[in-house]
């Protein structure tokens, strides 16, 4: 799954609508200090789903959206979207028929977010299976941050497992098992309300 185009618009620092296109080979976002290098990152893991404000240096989700500076008023929306080339067709089969998938994120003040793939709406969940699926998405170990060498190091057995199988593009598959555990739960519940209203019937 390649990246192709990232598109951030009201988000952080990013209050203009800019579009930084990835090419092929090696990328390099170079700046002074706080001129918005990690906020770039920081847009990328939340269009593919990331959903802890923590991780996104904030202290709740609207604080992605651009605040205000001294010459312009804050924003209330903030949208990224991500441009991903498709032709080996790694996206799960409802979103597999286009060869270039176009994922949005997009928040409004006090109103959450919403997500589309190719204009039409979808759960943070299918965004976030899309790129799991791919062994990326938010909390992707390709996306090493400032501090998380030392963090992994120190971190507990469990923890380094999580980071194994994010990279062996199992960790959607963890997910997509508890999904069909509550459906299982929830059709076990079914068919036992089925057999008391059968029961009373008889
Ligand atoms: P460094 O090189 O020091 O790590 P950096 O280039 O990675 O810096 P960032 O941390 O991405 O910089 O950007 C920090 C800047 O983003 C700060 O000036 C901060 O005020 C601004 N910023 C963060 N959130 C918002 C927001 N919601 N609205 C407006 N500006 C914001």
């Amino acid at each position: 799954m390649k990246f192709t185009r990232l598109r951030v618009h009201g988000f952080k620092s990013f209050v203009e609508g800019t579009d930084f296109l990835i090419e092929p080979g090696l990328t390099g976002v170079v700046g002074p200090n706080g001129c918005g290098k990690s906020n770039l990152v920081e847009a990328l893991r939340w269009v593919m789903g990331e959903s802890s404000y923590k991780n996104m240096r904030a202290s709740g989700m609207d604080d992605v959206i651009f605040a205000g500076s001294g010459k312009r008023p804050a924003r209330n929306t903030a949208e990224v979207t991500l441009v991903v080339d498709n032709q080996d067709r790694m996206a799960p089969a409802a979103f597999n028929d286009a060869d270039i998938l176009e994922v949005t994120r997009r928040i409004e003040r006090e109103s959450g977010s919403v997500y589309k793939i190719n204009g039409k709406d979808v759960r943070a969940r299918d965004v976030q299976l899309l790129f799991a699926d791919a062994s990326t998405g938010a909390r992707s170990p390709a996306m090493v941050g400032q501090g998380r060498i030392g963090e992994l190091i120190s971190a507990k057995p469990q923890a380094r497992r999580a980071v194994l199988e994010e990279a062996a593009g199992i960790s959607g598959l963890y997910s997509r098992r508890n999904e069909a555990e509550l459906r299982l739960r929830a059709a076990e519940q079914n068919l036992e309300r089925l057999e008391d209203v059968l029961s009373e019937l008889e």
